[in-house]
């Protein structure tokens, strides 16, 4: 079991999971884990979204009984950074430390390994999302589940050893830093202007230099400041806190723009190893909210000094550049998915 300690002054948390603990879980790579027929590498599914006769049935692995033919597969992590089954690691500050408590689930994206979330089609991006909604739910039912974060890394400069395409799902039992930060900045900016901050940089962004596509409900744009060469936003146009409050509709038109974007960055990137981050208002009661999106950092750079000691970056490519190439590229893609090219 793990432990999360904070800085001696600073709002910041790190986490140290049980590394010696999870390695003896750890399957040997050698064997793709999340592939179909090596299930049993994996805690049993949570839920394993099959599709007969165009119908999509949640069903879950029970003892003996392993649900084949998924399309889309959801488990705990089998090296997770943080668990339930804890001792008790509870120290005072100036060296604080707590349990690293919650949970770590895995959501495996498509059965097919050489898949990725650049070319798997529109309708299982939908699927993902789907499931994805329904996880998030549920975990926000759980006791001390404060906060449920999804993040994708792909690649190994990424974070993962692990090349089938997934997404990590990891509950904390407070808000973590940056969204209470972003949480409070956007709460006080509306208190002080009446206005949503997002919702004014969306309409600032739309059809502008930015841009990178544009759907019916949802807008990529490459930010006015952006740190990272290529990293860009997907914003809903409408004002919304959480991925949960869309309809299924939004998500279909979601699961077209990450689609067609993700295809584009793919083109002019090269494939890169990247980071997506799904950045939702915490679903609490009384929680500070804030317009939801998504955050996509291609890793074609490293960090300097400049950036690690005082916050300070260098990016060499022009967010308007970056955007005139992902557009172009995002674009072609979006033509081939609904057919017009
Ligand atoms: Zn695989
Ligand atoms: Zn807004």
């Amino acid at each position: 079991m793990g432990e999360l300690r904070k800085d001696y002054v600073m709002d910041k948390f790190v986490i140290y999971p049980n590394l010696e603990e999870s390695k003896n879980d750890n399957p040997s790579l050698t064997i793709c884990p999340y592939c179909p027929g090596n299930e049993n590498n994996t805690p049993p599914a949570i839920v394993s979204l099959v599709i007969k006769s165009g119908i999509l049935q949640r069903l879950s692995d029970s003892e003996g009984n392993i649900v084949k033919d998924w399309s889309v597969r959801v488990f705990n992590s089998n090296t997770p950074i943080i668990a339930l089954n804890h001792s008790t690691l509870y120290t005072d500050k100036p060296l604080y430390s707590e349990p690293a408590y919650g949970y770590h689930q895995v959501l495996v994206a498509t059965p097919n390994h050489n898949d990725s979330f650049s070319n798997i089609s529109v309708e299982q991006w939908c699927n993902v999302l789907l499931v994805l909604q329904d996880r998030i739910r549920w975990l926000y039912s759980q006791k001390k589940v404060t906060y449920v974060s999804v993040y994708i890394n792909k690649g190994n400069k990424c974070g993962t050893n692990i090349d089938h395409s997934h997404i990590d799902i990891v509950t904390f039992s407070e808000v973590p830093p940056f969204i209470e930060s972003k949480a409070l900045s956007s709460h006080r900016y509306v208190n002080e202007n009446g206005n949503c901050p997002s919702c004014i940089a969306i309409s600032t962004e739309l059809d502008g230099p930015r841009q990178i596509l544009a759907t019916d409900h949802f807008v990529a744009f490459c930010p006015w400041a952006s740190i990272y060469p290529y990293e860009f936003v997907i914003y809903p146009k409408k004002h919304s806190t959480t991925l949960t409050k869309i309809s299924q509709k939004e998500i279909f038109d979601l699961a077209m723009i990450l689609r067609s974007t993700l295809g584009g960055m793919s083109r002019v990137l090269n494939n890169p190893s990247y980071n997506l981050i799904f950045q939702l208002s915490p679903e609490k009661k009384n929680s500070r909210q804030f317009h939801w999106h998504i955050e996509i950092f291609p890793h074609i750079y490293e960090l300097t000094g400049l950036e690690k000691g005082f916050g300070v970056f260098v990016n060499n490519i022009l967010p308007e550049t970056a955007a005139a190439k992902l557009g172009g590229a995002a674009r072609k893609e979006i033509a081939k998915l609904v057919g017009v090219e």
